[in-house]
């Protein structure tokens, strides 16, 4: 997936304020913060969205990474948030699994 974003970002193709980075997860700070820290964790593997994801094991690197690093970044303290959208209805806009981590403000219920 040579024209995928988040690939060419894995790959260093496009610059992007990498938090964490092995072989199977990467984060990174979002372009377009949504709130005071809004970091997105993405697999290194190039998976379209969650509704294509075979191996439930991918959500053990993504969920697991995320808490990890809100716990290293004390993200914990007042809570935080994690959204994965879906497909076009949810506003997913890039088609490459990506985990929301958002925090620092309160966020309202339901979601918009
Ligand atoms: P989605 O709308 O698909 O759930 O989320 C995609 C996210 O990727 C958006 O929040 C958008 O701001 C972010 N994004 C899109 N392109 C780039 C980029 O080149 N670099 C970074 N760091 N974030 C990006
Ligand atoms: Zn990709």
């Amino acid at each position: 997936m040579s024209e995928c974003i988040f690939c060419k970002i894995a790959k260093g193709e496009i610059s992007a304020e990498f938090v964490y980075k092995d072989e199977t997860v990467f984060v990174i700070r979002d372009v377009n913060p949504q709130a005071p820290t809004h970091l997105l964790v993405i697999p290194t593997q190039h998976i379209a969205s969650a509704a294509d994801a075979g191996d439930p094991e991918i959500w053990t690197s993504i969920m697991g990474r995320a808490v990890e690093v809100a716990r290293d970044l004390g993200l914990d303290k007042e809570g935080f948030r994690m959204v994965v959208n879906t497909g076009v209805q949810s506003g997913q806009t890039v088609p490459h699994i990506h985990l929301h981590l958002l925090s620092g403000r309160n966020f309202g219920w339901p979601p918009g």
